[in-house]
């Protein structure tokens, strides 16, 4: 049917084009820079005859030790289409972190999409497609939020200012989220000075371009800070939280509320990337395509959202693998 899951995480789409996993085709296609979707990079390199992303994924991939090397790389604004062999490719914007795409492809036998990780609202849905494949990483009502990202980012702007008169405040977030969030602070009129660790901080710069917005006073974290706002990696947590001052950790799996102290100077913030799971079907139900595929690597209850879309929607759905 023109379209594929494999078990390593490819998406495959029509016969030339392997999304955010290896497979043996003519174009490899990065969605975004967050590992899962980075999956065999090095294989792609080595096999296939382009590597294809959006400018700012592309500058993210070098940062994170991962760039493509330039005989290989296909830069891809939003919406210009590439032909190979027939098949058409467009990158079309989701809004996920700085660079996100998903992927439209157009062949004589059918139209086929891949979704990649993307939240609501600002991913606008690719529409009539005959196969459309969807990431659906909340993939289960019981998985739903009943707040929207303004509560969680309003949360964090309350826990920053009444903390940081008291000491640092910490931040852990993943790549790309990080640097969305520093936006937004921004946004909102957060003045203060943002230290952050050099890989962070190389992103930032390029996520700021992208988001159009200055990133203000944004420095390099000294060993020793005593003071500040501090945003880094969330893997720096167990390194960090002993450290005096409030630690914040941004997740999306915080279902309780939009931000919750969980033990003396944690907080849990509920800031996610990725669209809930009735926004997935409000996704769905906008694109009304000839068929649907779960990805079923990315998701742990992709066949409990094929149902669910069957029922519902009345489309035709499976997960795959
Ligand atoms: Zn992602």
């Amino acid at each position: 049917m023109g379209v594929g899951v494999t078990e390593k995480g490819a998406i495959l789409l029509g016969r030339h084009f392997t999304v955010d996993g290896p497979a043996e085709r003519l174009v490899r296609v990065v969605t975004h820079a967050h590992s899962d979707h980075m999956v065999g990079l090095g294989f792609s390199v080595r096999r296939s005859a382009f590597v294809a992303a959006t400018p700012t994924t592309h500058r993210f991939l070098e940062v994170l030790g991962q760039g493509v090397p330039p005989g290989k790389r296909l830069e891809l604004p939003y919406d210009k289409p590439v032909e190979f062999d027939g098949e058409v490719l467009v990158l079309k914007p989701a809004r996920h972190i700085a660079g996100s795409a998903q992927v439209l492809v157009e062949t004589r036998d059918g139209s086929y999409g891949y979704t990649g990780d993307f939240k609501m609202p600002g991913t606008p849905p690719m529409k009539g497609l005959d196969v459309l494949v969807v990431d659906a990483t909340y993939g289960s009502p019981r998985l739903e939020r009943r707040w929207g990202e303004w509560d969680a980012i309003s949360a964090l702007m309350e826990i920053i200012e009444r903390e940081k008169r008291r000491g640092p405040v910490w931040i852990y977030g993943y790549n790309g989220k990080l640097q969305e969030i520093i936006v937004e602070l921004r946004r909102r009129g957060l003045k203060d000075d943002i230290f952050t660790d050099a890989q962070t901080l190389a992103l930032a710069r390029i996520a700021a371009e992208f988001y159009g917005e200055p990133l203000g006073n944004v420095r390099l974290l000294s060993h020793d800070a005593e003071w500040g706002i501090i945003m880094v990696h969330y893997s720096r947590f167990s390194e960090y939280r002993r450290r005096p001052g409030a630690h914040v950790l941004l997740t999306g799996w915080e279902l309780s509320a939009p931000a919750r102290k969980s033990g003396g100077n944690v907080y849990r913030v509920s800031f996610s990337d990725h669209a809930s799971f009735s926004e997935i079907i409000e996704y769905i139900d906008e694109a009304r395509p000839g068929r649907v595929v779960i990805d079923a690597v990315r998701s742990k209850t992709a066949h409990l959202t094929a149902k669910y879309v069957e029922r519902r929607l009345g489309i035709p759905a499976q997960a795959m693998p």
